[in-house]
C-alpha cells in the first residue's frame, strides 16, 4: 500500500488545506502539460492524482487512516489505476486549480471539442408544410483542412513546441504573493508554433467551405420547427466530435390559405343567384381543387368544413380541415339586361332601388334651378 501522504509531502495530521496547498504544488511541477514524453513525470503525476483523490475526501482519508484503503474493508481501491489515462484526472485537476488561477488554459485547449452548432433559417411555402419537401441548402461552415490534416502545418512539416512556453500554452508569473498564470501570446495558447504553415489553411488547420445539404422536411411542419442535422454542424478540434446543425422552419405567408394548427381557412365567393338558388363551385385545395355544393339560401359568412383537406400532424396520418367560409360577391357593374331583371325582382319584392331613385332626384334638381 502506498503511503499517500509520504506521496504529497505533507503529515498525518495535515489539514486538509495543507493537503491541497501540497497537491497544487506538485501537480503543477508533474502535469503531463510541462513534461511532454516524460514518463516517470506520467507516472508521478498519477501517484499524487490518486493520494489526492483520496485525501481531499474527508471519509475516504478516514477510511485509508484506519483500514489503509480509501474505500473500507474489502471495496479496495480500485478505478483510479492505470486505466483510468490523463482523461481520468481531468476534473479534479481543473476543480483545484479554477480556485487558484482559473483555467489552466494549455491542458484545456488540447482537449477534444465539440464543433460549433449551426442555425440556418429555412423558408417553405404552405404547400411543402403539407406534404413535406426535399430541400438542398448551401451551408459555409469549418471544415477540417484536409491538406494538412487539420494541423495547420505544411505537408511533411510538423509545428514545434513553442519556446516561449515550452509547450505548456500558458505563462506563469509571480504577483506579489500569487502564482498567476496567463495564455501564452506568442502560441495564442497552442504550446505549438507553426513555422511552415500549410498554404491550403493559411495554418490555421481549417477551411470554411460552402456544403450542399439535402434536408426532408417532414409534411407538418410550423413556423418555428427545429430539424436536427446530427453532425452537420463546425468540426470538432482535437478530434472532437462535429456540432449539429438546427434548420428552422419559416412557412411563407399563402395568398390564399391561412393557418391555424391543423386546419386551414379560406374565403371563396358565390354569386348571388347560387346563393339564393344553390349549385356547385369549384374550390381551391392545397393540392388541386374539388367541388363543394352551396345548399339554396346561403348567407354570406357561412362555412363548409372539407374534412381531412387541412395540415398533417406531424408524425402521423391524421389531417385537419379545410374551412371554407362563402361570401356573396356583389358584381361593380351590370349590364343593361342585368339591371332590368334586378329592377324587376326588386319591384316584385317590394323594394325601392336606391340607385334609381338618386338618378331621378338628380335629373329632378337639374331642371328646378
Ligand atoms: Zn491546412
Ligand atoms: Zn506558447
Amino acid at each position: 500500500m502506498k503511503d499517500y501522504y509520504k506521496v504529497l509531502g505533507v503529515s498525518r495530521n495535515a489539514t486538509q488545506d495543507e493537503i491541497k496547498k501540497a497537491f497544487r504544488q506538485l501537480a503543477l511541477k508533474y502535469h503531463p502539460d510541462r513534461n511532454q514524453g516524460n514518463k516517470e513525470a506520467e507516472e508521478k503525476f498519477k501517484e499524487i492524482n490518486e493520494a489526492y483523490t483520496c485525501l481531499s475526501d474527508v471519509e475516504k482519508r478516514a477510511n485509508y487512516d484506519r483500514y489503509g484503503t480509501a474505500e473500507g474493508i474489502g471495496a479496495g481501491f480500485g478505478g483510479f489505476g492505470a486505466g483510468a489515462g490523463f482523461g481520468g484526472f481531468t476534473d479534479i485537476f481543473e476543480d483545484i486549480f479554477d480556485d487558484f488561477f482559473g483555467a489552466f488554459g494549455g491542458y484545456k485547449k488540447a482537449r477534444p471539442t465539440k464543433g460549433a452548432d449551426l442555425r440556418y433559417n429555412l423558408n417553405i411555402t404552405l404547400e411543402d408544410a403539407a406534404f413535406g419537401s426535399e430541400k438542398t441548402i448551401k451551408i459555409p461552415r469549418w471544415q477540417s483542412c484536409d491538406v494538412c490534416g487539420g494541423i495547420g502545418a505544411e505537408p511533411g512539416t510538423s509545428p514545434e513546441i513553442c519556446p516561449n512556453c515550452k509547450g505548456t500554452g500558458h505563462i506563469r508569473f509571480q504577483q506579489g504573493f500569487f502564482s498567476v498564470s496567463k495564455t501564452c501570446g506568442k502560441c495564442h495558447g497552442t504550446g505549438r508554433i507553426i513555422t511552415n504553415p500549410c498554404k491550403n489553411c493559411k495554418g490555421n488547420g481549417k477551411v470554411r467551405v460552402q456544403r450542399e445539404i439535402s434536408v426532408k422536411v417532414p409534411a407538418g411542419v410550423d413556423n418555428g420547427s427545429r430539424l436536427r442535422l446530427s453532425g452537420e454542424g463546425d468540426f470538432g478540434s482535437y478530434g472532437g466530435p462535429p456540432g449539429d446543425l438546427y434548420v428552422v422552419i419559416n412557412v411563407e405567408e399563402h395568398p390564399f390559405f391561412k393557418r391555424d394548427g391543423m386546419d386551414i381557412y379560406c374565403q371563396v365567393p358565390i354569386s348571388f343567384p347560387k346563393a339564393v338558388l344553390g349549385g356547385e363551385i369549384d374550390v381551391n385545395t392545397l393540392n388541386g381543387h374539388q367541388k363543394l355544393k352551396i345548399p339554396a339560401g346561403t348567407q354570406s359568412g357561412k362555412t363548409f368544413h372539407l374534412k381531412g383537406k387541412g395540415m398533417p400532424r406531424l408524425g402521423s396520418h391524421q389531417r385537419g380541415d379545410q374551412i371554407v367560409s362563402v361570401y356573396i360577391d356583389v358584381p361593380k357593374k351590370v349590364t343593361p339586361r342585368q339591371r332590368e331583371l334586378l329592377e324587376e325582382f326588386a319591384s316584385i319584392s317590394e323594394e325601392e332601388i336606391e340607385e334609381t331613385k338618386g338618378f331621378k332626384n338628380r335629373l329632378k334638381d337639374l331642371f328646378s334651378v
